[in-house]
């Protein structure tokens, strides 16, 4: 996943842009790890992104600096936050409204296409609330064997 094939997602001036339309301020390293990130529709750990940045070389980026970013693109809503439990959390490129289906024996965590899974009912809100989203992580492990 280095070298050759770098011609993959989006180009150094759309991260630029994707960013700027967020009102994020494109330094370096949000370039250089929203590269990575929005290169195709993927869940990332931040330790993930940490190694991809790193491996992709362009920059260097503590790990902090990696935590920060993530936290800041799911603030603007560049990326969903997919937390399976509190320490394993996972960035998603795809923002588009989706559930997710979660192996606790292998860790991978992956998309239910539309319509697989459908959430009915709407409860009555308080007041002036409004649904802004629906997450829904269904965890699975192999059965046992028969
Ligand atoms: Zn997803």
């Amino acid at each position: 996943m280095n070298s050759g094939s770098d011609k993959q997602g989006l180009s150094k001036q759309e991260v630029i842009a994707k960013l700027q339309a967020s009102g994020i301020t494109p330094t370096q390293q949000r370039i250089v790890i929203g590269r990575q990130l929005f290169a195709r529709p993927q869940h990332l750990s931040a330790e993930q992104v940490l190694a991809m940045v790193n491996e992709a070389g362009e920059a260097r980026v503590s790990k902090a600096t990696v935590y920060n970013t993530l936290n800041l693109f799911a603030r603007r809503g560049l990326v969903r936050e997919v937390i399976v439990d509190p320490t394993k959390v996972f960035y998603d490129s795809n923002t588009g409204e989706h559930h997710h289906m979660f192996d606790v024996e292998t860790g991978e965590l992956s998309d239910l296409m539309p319509g697989q899974l459908c959430v009915s009912g709407s409860p009555s809100l308080p007041g002036h609330m409004q649904v802004v989203g629906i997450d829904v992580v269904l965890r699975v492990r192999s059965a046992p064997a028969a």
